[in-house]
């Protein structure tokens, strides 16, 4: 199975303090950025860089409990056949 989805870790460019990370497709992989972040440890705004965190076991394993994973809409409408069905049963 081709690799798609790549953790990239977001890090302050002044003191290198982990900001953060988000999961991208590769195709859309940006590692260059002019965004600037909040750096708790540095107490300002600074510049942001970005590096890969390709851990494929990690990722695969991963990957079913990233939250933003399970569509929204899917969740919704089970709910919504759930609600409706107990409203005709009831
Ligand atoms: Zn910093």
């Amino acid at each position: 199975m081709p690799i798609t989805d790549v953790t990239i870790v977001r890090r302050c460019a002044d003191c290198s303090a982990e900001i953060g990370t988000m999961t991208v497709k590769k195709d859309n992989m940006r590692l260059m950025t002019s965004d600037m972040n909040w750096c708790e440890d540095c107490g300002a705004e600074t510049r942001e860089v970005r590096d890969i965190a390709e851990r494929e076991a990690t990722v695969t394993a991963e990957q079913g409990s990233y939250p933003g994973n399970p569509p929204v809409a899917d969740v919704s409408a089970a709910e919504f056949r759930r609600r409706r069905r107990a409203g005709i049963a009831t």
